[in-house]
């Protein structure tokens, strides 16, 4: 496998679930149900694996603030020395309160809006990727009124089909809405080095998520290495960042997660002698397998000749079963020894509205915890008010300490921002 023993945040001491060092019965009980918990010394090991993983060539990682964009994870990335990557000025709004400067931050976004790309370049972060000739125009015209020079890098389409685990996330085949498409590239290229106010200083591609072969990054770096020879004939000189995107994938159940290893291996020698630095922009791989979901279950039902566990949490929290049809491993967080074969609901008023159908598991009853696993990213970040239901809280684990690091949604907050009664214009 070439990557060793990963770390596992979430571990049994006799039948009760732990965090680290923390009983996930203990956390619940004083945070409540639905709960996400994270284990930092997961993240700690997924970032320093990698990092090591690419230690052979010049290198960053921005982690992708769209898998898990809770603060106390920024600050976590950031203090190991990673950057990040955004695809919204909310997301480039949040990445600054945690405390990164502008050069730790990429901005991306298949459609950023005029007020999002004056935002990046206000932050002057170190690049922006652009995805069309239009959006190089627009950042030229931007920076220009700004009376600055912005730093663009521009994404490319690297048109290779791959496995992925659901239509939906995948980004880098022909005919996506993302990217500049390939044959469009050196064109763009050249009006990018034409503008007055840009810079253009990287190559950029996201072949699409939950990954697990090495073959598609071969082939997309080998597809960018080429380009940049091209565009360094054109008169380019200074294209330094060579931005592989994120993508690679995590244990849900039997996935084989990507050999480390082998993409050092394969990937790594086509960045030595270009004099570039490669850039990493993981998301899922550092934070999938860093977090949990705690839920209670509310009653049983039987229904149609089916078996249901009802619990409180459900698509509010977890958006992945229903959306992209996601496995997720379930326990009971105390477990008896009993299984029964069921489809675990949450309350929300959809037929949708599952964690998992029709699968073996553990006996568990009225009042019972129940642990879904690996919901670290596309987690937290997905869920929704629907049904009015306040977003769960969010807890961090650090060896044996814990700590609220998002406050669980008021009531009051469901209404916060509404206006009563419209105050008409004529
Ligand atoms: C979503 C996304 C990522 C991260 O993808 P993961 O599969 O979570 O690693 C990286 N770069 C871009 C541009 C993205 O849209």
């Amino acid at each position: 496998m070439g990557q060793g023993v990963l770390t596992a945040g979430f571990s049994r001491v006799d039948n009760a679930l732990h965090c680290e060092g923390v009983s996930v019965e203990r956390i619940a009980g004083e945070a409540g149900t639905p709960l996400f918990v994270y284990s930092a010394a997961t993240i700690r090991d997924r970032f320093t694996r990698l990092d090591a993983a690419l230690e052979g060539v010049p290198h960053r990682l921005h982690y992708t603030l769209k898998a898990n964009a809770n603060r106390a994870i920024l600050e976590l990335v950031r203090s190991m020395g990673g950057g990040v990557d955004v695809v919204s000025g909310g997301e480039l709004y949040r990445a600054q309160q945690a405390g990164f400067r502008g050069e730790d931050i990429i901005f991306g976004g298949v459609g950023k809006t005029a007020a999002e790309l004056r935002q990046a370049v206000e932050a002057d972060v170190l690049f922006i990727n652009a995805e069309s000739e239009a959006e190089v125009r627009l950042l030229d015209s931007i920076a220009g009124e700004l009376g600055m020079r912005a730093r663009l890098s521009l994404r490319v389409n690297p048109e290779i089909t791959i496995e992925s685990a659901h239509e939906y996330i995948k980004t880098g085949e022909k005919g996506h809405k993302f990217g500049i498409p390939y044959d469009d590239v050196v064109h763009v290229g050249k009006v990018a080095l034409q503008c007055r106010n840009l810079t253009l200083v990287g190559l950029d591609m996201h072949l699409g998520s939950q990954l697990s072969r090495i073959d598609p990054y071969r082939a997309g770096t080998q597809r960018l290495v080429q380009l940049h020879s091209e565009l360094v004939a054109l008169g380019a000189r200074d294209i330094r960042w060579l931005d592989i995107g994120g993508g690679l994938g995590v244990r849900y159940d039997s996935e084989e997660p990507p050999d480390l290893g082998r993409f050092g291996e394969e990937v790594l020698p086509l960045v030595e002698g270009t004099g570039l630095t490669l850039v990493m922009e993981p998301g899922r791989f550092i934070v999938g397998n860093a977090g949990m979901l705690v839920a209670r279950v509310l009653y049983r039902k039987r229904s149609g000749g089916k078996d249901y566990v009802i619990a409180d949490a459900g698509m509010t929290e977890l958006l992945r079963p229903s959306h992209y049809g996601a496995y997720h491993r379930i326990e009971a967080v105390i477990r008896s020894g009993d299984t029964a074969r069921v489809d675990v609901v949450g309350p929300i008023c959809e037929s949708g509205d599952f964690l998992a159908l029709d699968r073996e598991m553990d006996q568990v009853g009225p009042g019972d915890l129940l642990a879904i696993y690996d919901v670290g990213a596309y987690g937290a970040v997905m869920s929704s008010n629907y049904n009015a239901r306040p977003r769960a809280a969010e807890v961090m684990v650090d060896g044996d300490r814990w700590a609220l690091v998002t406050e669980r949604e008021s009531l009051s907050d469901l209404v916060r921002h509404e206006i009563a009664t419209p105050s008409w214009r004529s």
